[in-house]
């Protein structure tokens, strides 16, 4: 009995030591020369970003990433000692390329001093009550400094999840939360901190019209509605004239990323006779101009190839040509980012060496290397593009929407490929790897139809796939 007790007192002992070691070494890393980040996050998803260093030594080097030119935030310091300043590139070691938005400032303190270093960055937090999602700048700096960050937050009702975890959590009053994040020198893997959270109030949707397009939109967020619709009209001629057809009234609406979904850029929901709004990730409005209008035009080129009758169900031909239009728009508008994303599909497409597998990709299986689905769809256009010239496809989207029926397999996009080229396209589908098998189970089931036997087993098929039919009709799917 007596040794039990001695021993809980010598793990109470235990525990307070370590406890106590641990607070020793958080207070111990802030009295150092830390860098401290204070990033204070509007309403409105705004921040204000001050990085302030204590310097007491004498002829310290250090480097802070600040945002670029290029970036929307313009920086400034303050310092109350003598300072040298560098500006020269952001170089990312691991790839060996420059960071785009942001520039390495090296500071040579001859004295001990300090300094703080301000800007503000716009939709650091993107919020479509009840979600929003922040996404901290990068915190990059010299690899032998410590740096402690707080992030204060303002609306919150809960916090979903984040990335890293805080140490420390602090509310201020029953909305605001003040979080504290350490990141230690060399042990640096991330430069980010992610928070999917819960804002209080309810969100004042507006709604923007011009010609026949609809934009819904948060009131924050509708200058950027009003430019996604300004540019659908800028295109609209030229996509009217590739695919033959007309639009009427499409709406587009913005979300926020939840947890899982920041690699989404935007989609279509879908059901077996319509298509959705197009729904765009608005937080890819802080990459490279370009992006945000890419992914924008590639939905609204999924209504046209629907318009004219080929089914999502043919997802490989809809993703490609979604992405490859609207690539082919956006180099025509000349935005920044379009040669960027161009060279990363051609780049990536080029070593592949089949492209088949993407000939079974329907919107009811999503594959777990998407990207690889989306970048062999493109190459099938990239390729048609480079032996046809792009009249194959004003005159492939011409038949097409003559034929007046719904295009379900890629056999029959074939076909009008082979009877335009005059030539046998299919040879090129089947070095690509294609089966070009026709997959209608109907027909191939309905081959049968004189033998007694299989025709009960096919009954029992075709009420199997009925119901199988049922739920993917009652569900909704995205492209
Ligand atoms: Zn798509």
């Amino acid at each position: 009995m007596y040794s039990l007790r001695k021993d809980f007192l010598s793990l109470f002992l235990l525990i307070l030591i370590l406890i106590s070691n641990s607070i020793i070494l958080i207070k111990a890393q802030i009295e150092e020369n830390y860098i401290e980040y204070f990033i204070k996050v509007d309403n409105e998803g705004s921040a204000i970003i001050e990085i302030s260093y204590k310097n007491n030594k004498e002829n310290k080097i250090i480097w802070i990433a600040v945002p670029s030119e290029r970036s929307l935030s313009k920086w400034f310091i303050e310092n109350d000692t003598l300072i040298y300043t560098n500006l020269s590139p952001l170089i990312d070691i691991s790839t060996n390329s420059t960071y785009y938005f942001y520039d390495n400032l090296t500071i040579f303190m001859p004295y001990p001093g300090n300094f703080k270093i301000k800007y503000n960055f716009s939709m650091s937090s993107l919020i479509y009550e009840p979600n929003a999602y922040f996404m901290s700048p990068h915190i990059m700096f010299s690899l032998n400094e410590n740096a402690l960050i707080k992030i204060l937050l303002q609306n919150v009702e809960n916090i979903e999840y984040y990335y890293p975890k805080p140490y420390k959590e602090e509310k201020i009053n029953e909305k605001t939360l003040l979080l504290y994040f350490i990141f230690r020198s060399f042990s640096q893997r991330i430069n980010r901190i992610e928070i999917y959270y819960k804002v209080t109030g309810k969100v004042f949707l507006e709604k923007v019209k011009i010609n026949r397009f609809i934009g819904i939109t948060p009131l924050r967020y509708k200058k950027i509605m009003e430019n996604i619709l300004f540019l659908y009209n800028e295109i609209y001629e030229n996509l009217s004239k590739i695919f033959h057809t007309n639009l009427e009234n499409v709406s587009v609406r913005f979300f926020t990323p939840k947890l899982g979904e920041v690699s989404i850029q935007g989609y279509t929901p879908f059901n077996a006779s319509s298509l959705g709004d197009i729904y765009l990730n608005i937080f890819y409005i802080r990459f490279i101009k370009g992006y945000f209008e890419q992914a924008a035009i590639h939905e609204l080129i999924h209504h046209f190839l629907w318009s004219i009758g080929i089914s999502p169900e043919v997802l490989w031909f809809h993703e490609g040509a979604a992405n490859f239009f609207s690539i082919y728009l956006i180099k025509r508008i000349g935005f920044e980012g379009a040669e960027m994303i161009e060279k990363d599909f051609i780049n990536k497409g080029k070593k592949m060496e089949y492209l088949g597998f993407i000939e079974s990709w329907t919107p009811y299986h999503q594959p777990i290397n998407m990207q690889d689905y989306y970048i062999a769809s493109y190459m099938v256009f990239y390729y048609l593009n480079e032996t046809y010239g792009f009249e194959i496809f004003e005159k492939l989207f011409y038949v097409i929407n003559e034929k007046k029926e719904i295009i379900k397999e890629t056999s029959e996009i074939v076909h009008i490929l082979n009877d335009i080229t005059g030539e046998d396209t299919s040879k090129k589908f089947l070095e690509w790897g294609f089966s070009l098998s026709n997959g209608n189970y109907y027909e191939k089931i309905f081959s049968y139809k004189n033998q007694i036997i299989e025709s009960i087993l096919i009954s029992l098929i075709i009420i199997f796939i009925a119901l199988i039919f049922r739920i993917a009709i009652k569900r909704k799917f995205k492209i």
